[in-house]
């Protein structure tokens, strides 16, 4: 169970990311990106990355059309992953999976990640909003599956 305390303060987190987006905006040398879509609630995110060449994502940005919940997400991901590994950031994503789901966390994230991937752990109790909530992360997953400007097949 979610402290009431906590839990306003989560709220209170999740409405200033909605509000006022992180990284917001398009990265002209990004290396990878990916367009989500959650037609559930009709949230579109379109996600660049910049990952150098040891692996590490050294730049991020974000631009996206949807509800409060997915905004949120979607910048506080950028905060978490920026200057992480992609290793490191597929498992904190597989840890925000469960998270959402309302599951434990087996994932050995880092404790302050935890920490604050834990603000969007409320929306485990509203089926519908898990799927704005993790679309950001599945996004990101897409990304780094991806070259940018539409794959390296010519
Ligand atoms: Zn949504």
């Amino acid at each position: 169970m979610i402290d009431p305390d906590l839990r306003d303060l989560y709220q209170e987190v999740i409405l200033d990311h909605g509000r006022n987006p992180r990284h917001f905006g398009t990265l002209p040398n990004a290396n990878h990106e990916a367009q989500g879509h959650n037609p559930l609630c009709g949230d579109r995110i379109h996600l660049f990355l910049r990952v150098d060449p040891s692996g590490r994502i050294d730049d991020v940005a974000f631009e996206g059309k949807g509800c409060a919940i997915s905004i949120a997400s979607a910048s506080m991901m950028t905060d978490l992953i920026l200057g992480k590994t992609v290793t490191e950031a597929h498992s904190l994503a597989a840890a925000f999976y469960h998270l959402a789901k309302g599951e434990p966390a087996n994932e050995h994230a880092d404790e302050e990640d935890m920490e604050r991937i834990a603000v969007m752990s409320g929306v485990s109790q509203f089926p519908m909003r898990v799927k704005c909530a993790t679309l950001a992360w599945h996004t990101f997953e897409d990304a780094c599956a991806r070259e940018a400007g539409g794959g390296s097949a010519a």
